[in-house]
């Protein structure tokens, strides 16, 4: 494997459509500004950031401390990122929470939860701990906190999905269309996507 480190907005991109990573990296044809798609991690979350009530976490999720904005990188894994919230608890593991500005619509989206559990190798990695769950934190539904919990397979998936990324930007390969066509019919590649 080489020297590559991908990030966790490449992550974003990838599980959208696998073919932006190749339009973006492989071609170096960034995205319109206008497109649909837009991984703004963090950014408009900014001005909403740290309204969680402390108590609250200390009390319900059991937080003994928690470090925020992290920048992190694994080597192992070829990813680096910024963690909004680092929880450790007290159960000696710890946990990624990040703040999304959206609305909790009963259903935790793919892109959310594997931006977790890459999170999650990160912190093992670079603390030397357990990481069981992560949380979601919706700023548009009252800052419902919703827990995600981690199995093995989701572990592989994320050891393979930066795989698949890596083949991609190392390699060139290109990747097959997305699963979704509706994601197609507006997105800012679909006139050199064949
Ligand atoms: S047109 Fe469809 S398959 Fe092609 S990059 Fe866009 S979303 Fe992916």
């Amino acid at each position: 494997m080489g020297d590559t480190i991908i990030t966790i907005s490449d992550v974003l991109e990838y599980l959208f459509c696998p073919r932006f990573i190749y339009f973006m990296h492989c071609l170096a044809i960034p995205q319109n500004e206008g497109s649909r798609f837009k991984v703004q991690k963090g950014r408009e979350v900014h001005e909403e950031k740290r309204i969680t009530n402390t108590e609250y976490l200390r009390k319900k999720l059991g937080v003994v401390r928690k470090e925020m904005n992290v920048f992190i990188a694994s080597k192992t894994h070829h990813v680096k990122g910024i963690v909004d919230e680092i929880l450790f608890l007290d159960d000696g593991t710890a946990a990624p929470f990040e703040y999304k500005y959206a609305e909790f619509k009963d259903t935790i989206f793919q892109t959310y939860k594997f931006q977790l559990v890459l999170h999650a190798m990160m912190i093992k990695e670079n603390y030397n701990l357990d990481v069981k769950k992560g949380f979601i934190c919706f700023t548009r539904s009252n800052n419902q906190i919703e827990e995600v919990d981690f199995t093995e397979k989701d572990f592989k998936k994320g050891i393979e999905i930066i795989d698949e990324i890596l083949e991609i930007i190392d390699k060139g390969f290109y990747p097959g269309k997305s699963r979704y066509k509706n994601k197609c019919i507006d997105c800012c590649y679909s006139n050199i996507c064949t």
